[in-house]
């Protein structure tokens, strides 16, 4: 599913930042990022930055070390 990312915030005011599985940058607002559960086990959302979409990083799911394109 393709999402424009908006920064969230948890119940106390603050930003939560959006980090991409794939390389683990900070995603900015604004960007369009694909997010999916994990195939695998389900339980975690795997987050792909713009750039890590178009350059096919893999990803790996950090529960179950599940890893694909
Ligand atoms: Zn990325
Ligand atoms: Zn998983």
């Amino acid at each position: 599913m393709l999402i424009f990312i908006d920064v969230p915030t948890n119940g106390y005011g603050e930003t939560m930042t959006n980090v991409c599985t794939s390389c683990s940058r900070d995603i900015p607002q604004g960007e369009i990022v694909v997010k999916f559960p994990c195939p695998s086990c389900g339980e975690v959302e795997i987050l792909r930055c713009a750039k890590c979409r178009r350059l096919s990083n893999p990803y790996r799911c950090p529960k179950c070390g599940f890893s694909g394109p």
